[in-house]
């Protein structure tokens, strides 16, 4: 940031650091919970300010072993207080904060931490076998280890000779007690997160102080998340994706209580830690609350104290918040966003307007995967850059600006993921509609290009997902001899149910243009997913792409 040309503002000029907003938590909301499950089940009950005072150690064990400013610190690691201790300990210090997805294929684990060139690798010890499978393709950069346990224990994967081993506890135990954190540039690289990577290999997203910081203000409005002191969040998210889509850093911000679920994630355990610790608020994707609400109905479970859940990464369905609101008064949020956003760039959140809407529209309405947050901006342009107009009806490629969209990926030229204008291309397809709502139409890559005309896959889904038979569904782009492009839909069925292709035609009479409706239908037993859990349609295009040629063949 340069000097402004005319008169100078004259207040002070406290860069925006992300040790500032931990320092903040420990000295205004220094009791507030951070509590965990273990991987033994039991809870662990830390606080704020337990948790700044061990982050501080930790900061200056890590400086001890030699990691330098801007040097690359990994994680693989479930939600819980070792994992956040690293989130504030790394780029507090200057160091940047690498999470890893340990769903990821193990090559492209170790292609990602060779790509970043990690330093330290802090792992929890149920990774120990993956980092064994990986021992030797990890980065001649890798100097230590820090399992997040107490202690080492007797059996260790065969490791690089050169290795040093830590416990989490021993470092922080060793640790001077009297760290301060530094000032830093708030342009600094704060933490380091790689795409899923659905083609080609994963690539770097690099946060700043600045831009984290930014992002958890913009969270934090009312009309998104919206923390409050006397919330009890629980991000299910993982902290391993996308900085748990910012919760670890709006928390602190806020004074909220965290609920960290470790690596229990089905529908009883989340069910029980919701109503033991009182959460009032949780975040994660919808195959989650899918689990949570099976669990709940089959159960008669009650959610005692969740008041609204926050719902993103694919879309979501007119079940889940349908179900949410009718059966348990809890309220489904629908946000968007993207690892390039940090994440969240849309959050809804009604105007007058829809809030005046009869009961079933509102209803629809929420389905949209909402506005967009103030200080970032958004437009749809067609497929030659041109912007398309506010209709809620067209839709085409979704780009976005703002603090805490990125400019270029790790290790590329500046500004090299933008184009001419500043805007960065989402790769997703959108219609915003006039009030300014933004709903997901497709990926630009999963978009049907049928005789010159687009279709939307996922307003497809989204019908046949509603059909009482169909567990699970998917569409593609099937070539075709006459229009380039067809529709093309699987369906998993739901248990014990064997729904018939007219059954499933019927479904979306009347709700799509005729011209839409999928030229076929396949019932198949399952469908593959990649490691954020999204519908890997690469993969079945590998494998039914040609699938209505063989059928005009027949
Ligand atoms: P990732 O960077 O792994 O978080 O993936 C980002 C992509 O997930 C986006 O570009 C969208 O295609 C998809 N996505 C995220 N949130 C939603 C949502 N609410 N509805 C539909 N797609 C979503």
């Amino acid at each position: 940031m340069s000097e402004p040309s005319g008169l100078s503002g004259l207040m002070q000029g406290h860069g925006l650091l992300i040790s500032s907003l931990l320092r903040h938590a420990a000295r205004h909301h220094a009791d507030t919970e951070i509590v965990s499950r273990r991987a033994d089940g039991g809870l662990d009950r830390r606080s704020w300010a337990g948790i700044e005072a061990r982050a501080r150690r930790l900061a200056a064990a890590f400086r001890a072993l030699g990691v330098a400013e801007g040097e690359r610190i990994a994680t693989l690691a479930w939600n819980d207080w070792r994992h956040l201790e690293v989130y504030y300990a790394a780029p507090g210090m200057g160091a940047v904060c690498h999470t890893v997805n340990p769903r990821l294929h193990p090559s492209d684990i170790a292609y990602i931490l060779n790509d970043a060139a990690d330093k330290v690798l802090c792992i929890d010890p149920g990774f120990l076998p993956l980092l064994g499978a990986i021992a030797a393709e990890l980065p001649t950069s890798l100097t230590d280890i820090v399992l997040l346990d107490d202690t080492l224990p007797a059996t260790l994967p065969a490791l690089p000779a050169h290795l040093r081993l830590h416990a989490h506890e021993a470092l922080i135990d060793a640790a001077a007690g009297d760290f301060v954190w530094p000032v830093l540039d708030e342009r600094a690289a704060s933490a380091l997160c790689y795409t899923s990577g659905t083609t080609g290999r994963p690539k770097g997203v690099l946060y700043s102080h600045r831009s984290t910081v930014l992002h958890a203000f913009g969270i934090n409005m009312a009309d998104a998340m919206g923390f409050r002191a006397v919330d009890r969040v629980m991000p299910v998210v993982p902290m391993f994706h996308v900085n748990a889509w910012g919760i670890p850093y709006a928390a602190a911000m806020a004074g909220a209580a965290l609920i960290l679920p470790g690596r229990q994630l089905d529908g009883a355990s989340l069910h029980a830690l919701m109503n033991a610790e009182q959460v009032s608020m949780s975040a994660g994707v919808p195959t989650v609350w899918l689990n949570l609400l099976a669990h709940l109905r089959s159960t008669g479970g009650r959610l005692d104290t969740v008041q609204r859940i926050m719902t993103g990464g694919t879309a979501c369905t007119s079940l889940l918040i349908d179900a949410f609101a009718d059966e348990y008064g809890v309220r489904m949020e629908h946000a968007w966003g993207m690892s390039e956003i940090s994440p969240v760039g849309t959050y809804h959140a009604l105007k007058p307007a829809q809030s005046a809407l009869p009961e079933a529209e509102r209803r629809r309405h929420l389905l949209k995967q909402g506005r967009v947050l103030a200080l970032l901006d958004m437009k749809i342009v067609d497929g030659e850059g041109r912007e398309l107009p506010w209709d809620g009806v067209q839709f085409g490629d979704l780009k976005l600006r703002g603090p805490w969209v990125t400019a270029a990926y790790f290790g590329q030229a500046p500004g090299s993921a933008l184009d001419a204008d500043g805007w960065f291309a989402t790769g997703d397809v959108a219609t915003i509609d006039a009030d300014g709502f933004m709903e997901i139409t497709d990926r630009s890559k999963d978009v049907i290009k049928s005789g010159g005309e687009w279709i939307s896959s996922i307003a497809l889904e989204n019908i046949a997902q509603s059909h009482p038979d169909v567990a699970e569904a998917a569409v593609i782009a099937a070539r075709h001899p006459k229009w380039d492009e067809r529709p093309l839909l699987l369906v998993v069925p739901r248990p014990g149910r064997t729904p018939t292709e007219a059954g499933l035609l019927d479904a979306f009479t009347g709700k799509v243009p005729k011209w839409w409706l999928p030229d076929a239908v396949l019932i198949v037993g399952e469908l593959p997913h990649t490691a954020t859990g999204k519908l890997q349609k690469t993969a079945l295009r590998a494998r039914y792409a040609d699938h209505l040629l063989a059928l005009k063949t027949d």
